[in-house]
């Protein structure tokens, strides 16, 4: 492929709602598929591939909590859930023969290998696709700190957040017609206006270690590998 590629790694976060699909709960697997061909169209151009998948679609420690149950035991739940999203991504890029392994934060051996930074940068440079799962590894963190930090620690170009809204707006656009698209914002905009982009955690730690993050829209099929390339596609969040 002829086309000039802007990023050599880049850290692509999926929240867990991507994978459901139209079923509401869970995980469908001809999403996955769609998902696999975006991501085999970088692999293809030689772009290195961190993975950060949610796990929103199947349990969040924070809803769980509002149900009744223990906070740090449904934040375990939430990152065994991102845990089983990895599984299903790996089958899918496996079965479309783009060779990935999933690295979880939890060691559960047997089942997935034991994050190792070192270790992920090796199979980053031999073009293998890391998918990062069981987010930071601990309670109270979304798997977007989880994005941002292992972006950072694997040295990626950029976090590529991938939402159902195509960017960061004045106000929901859903609910507001008169809501303007950001082509740009600070780390400074996103804190001090409280977009709700990403967590704070999150957008602090991209701040304080300069990591440009983009929100876009993943279901539009190719805004990936335009991205890749240099297109400005949603917003970007940097200094
Ligand atoms: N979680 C956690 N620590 C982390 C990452 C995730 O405890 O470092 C838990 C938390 O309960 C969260 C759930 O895992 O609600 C699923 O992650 P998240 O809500 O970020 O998924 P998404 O919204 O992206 O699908």
């Amino acid at each position: 492929n002829s086309r000039d590629k802007k990023y050599k790694r880049i850290l692509l976060k999926l929240s867990g709602e991507e994978l459901m699909g139209e079923v509401g709960f869970g995980i469908d697997p001809k999403v996955l598929d769609k998902m696999a061909l975006e991501i085999g169209q970088l692999v293809g151009i030689g772009v290195q591939v961190g993975l950060v998948i949610g796990g929103g679609n199947l349990f969040r420690g924070a809803a769980l909590s509002a149900a009744g149950l223990d906070r740090v035991t449904g934040d375990h739940m939430g990152m065994l859930a991102t845990v089983m999203n990895a599984l299903a991504m790996r089958d899918a890029l496996e079965r479309s023969n783009i060779s990935s392994r999933v690295m979880s934060a939890i060691p559960m051996s047997g089942i997935v290998e034991h994050y190792d930074r070192r270790h992920a940068i090796r199979c980053l440079n031999a073009g293998e696709v890391v998918i990062f799962a069981a987010g930071t590894g601990n309670p109270f963190f979304t798997t977007d700190s989880a994005a941002c930090l292992r972006g950072i620690e694997v040295e990626a170009d950029i976090v590529l957040k991938a939402t159902k809204v195509d960017g960061v707006y004045t106000a929901d656009p859903m609910k507001d017609a008169s809501a303007t698209k950001y082509d740009r914002l600070t780390y400074d905009n996103v804190l001090e206006e409280k977009l709700g982009v990403m967590d704070l955690t999150a957008i602090c730690l991209c701040r304080d270690h300069d990591m440009p993050v983009r929100v876009f829209r993943m279901n539009k099929s190719g805004a990936l590998l335009n991205i890749v390339v240099g297109s400005n596609e949603g917003t970007l969040i940097e200094e």
